[in-house]
């Protein structure tokens, strides 16, 4: 099999976070360009092609955003800096202060707030996900680069890795955080879904719950969704969802799985749990798979506690591989940029295993 080509988005390196504030602390940023070039270099070095990314149709952001959100995001940046925010007090980029909690608010609906400064809160669901002069731009980039891959695969590619930088599993239809702006992962599935039919299945085997997601096609039987992660109970990001209870609802019921695993999981049950969710996954009998690759489960990685080593992704490659679907993978987490290209290029090969194995074996099944 050809190598799997890579979509590139330039404008991926627009946004500079800057900073994350997390308690009320300005630390430097983790989520930085130089990630996306380590990955880069690292599997143009393993001779996978990369394909430029074409910039995305709005309708495909509306797919899984609200149109609020869409437009919050376009224009952030800007109101904040005509706004003099950068000069009085001196915040140079985009971060909420006071947020419209259920408890505040009881039964009314939210007024939409006045003060730019305000606005914010009403999108952004955590304080670390900063917005500067290109973030939006990047972010369609992201996006971007997920439905390049998407139509690689719809053209008959069998897989294609989309290098999505920002993130973007965390957001939900109308909320933005974690790091990221767009679900690339969300709304690549969605294009698989409009054009193949479903199910489509989403799953994420970045170090934190992929709540985004999960939200998004909470009560959809037509995107499966499923997350292997560190425990939130064990206190780790995103706190408040991301539990095993968490099955779907209405016509989504059973059409979620979160497995989640204790700090200190290393390679052994790591790849138990990719089984499992693969086994699950393929009991809802999908037409196609996006993969939420996150690197940062791996041992080393500042952001989680798990210990998975670069044989445990390509083991992991190998497993969703042999669902044998058309198959789009969109970059998500990972910060060690020492190993983040080695770890994506071992998942991608793994995962080349995998679909050739499946392929292999759905010719002796033909001619058997
Ligand atoms: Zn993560």
């Amino acid at each position: 099999m050809p190598a799997i080509p890579l979509a590139w988005s330039e404008a991926q390196r627009l946004h500079d976070p800057a900073a994350e504030i997390w308690v009320g602390v300005r630390t430097p940023a983790v989520e930085v360009s130089a990630r996306a070039d380590a990955i880069r270099l690292s599997l143009e070095q393993a001779g996978h092609p990369v394909v430029s990314a074409t910039p995305p149709a709005e309708r495909a952001l509306l797919a899984v955003h609200d149109r609020t959100l869409i437009d919050f995001l376009a224009g952030a940046w800007d109101r904040w800096e005509r706004s003099g925010l950068p000069q009085d007090p001196g915040q140079d980029r985009v971060v909420p202060y006071f947020f419209p909690h259920p408890g505040l608010l009881g039964t009314l609906a939210p007024a939409l707030p006045v003060a730019t400064w305000a606005r914010t809160g009403q999108f952004a669901f955590d304080t670390m996900t900063l917005i500067g002069p290109g973030t939006w731009e990047a972010a369609l980039g992201a996006a971007g680069a997920a439905l390049t891959a998407t139509e690689l695969v719809l053209d008959g590619a069998p897989a294609a890795y989309a290098c999505c930088r920002p993130p973007g599993h965390h957001v939900t239809r109308s909320a933005y955080g974690g790091c990221c702006y767009l679900n690339n992962g969300a709304i690549a599935a969605a294009r698989l879904l409009e054009q193949l039919g479903g199910p489509v299945a989403l799953l994420d085997v970045d170090a934190h719950h992929g709540n985004g997601a999960q939200t998004i096609f909470y009560g959809c039987a037509e995107v499966v969704t499923g997350s292997v992660h560190v425990d939130p109970g064990a206190g780790w990001f995103p706190h408040f969802l991301g539990f095993a209870a968490e099955h779907g609802e209405g016509e989504g019921e059973g059409a979620n799985c979160n497995i989640v695993l204790a700090p200190g999981s290393g390679d052994a049950p790591w790849l138990g749990a990719v089984d499992e969710l693969v086994d699950w996954a393929r009991g809802c009998a999908p037409r196609a798979l996006v993969i939420a690759l996150g690197v940062d489960a791996a041992a080393g990685d500042s952001e989680s506690p798990l210990r998975v080593s670069a044989v445990g992704y390509r083991a992991a490659g190998r497993a969703l591989g042999l669902l044998g679907l058309p198959t789009v993978v969109v970059q998500e987490g990972g910060y060690d940029l020492a190993t983040i290209g080695a770890l994506v290029r071992e998942t991608l090969a793994g995962l080349d295993d995998g679909l050739a194995a499946a392929a292999a074996g759905a010719t002796r099944v033909r001619h058997g």
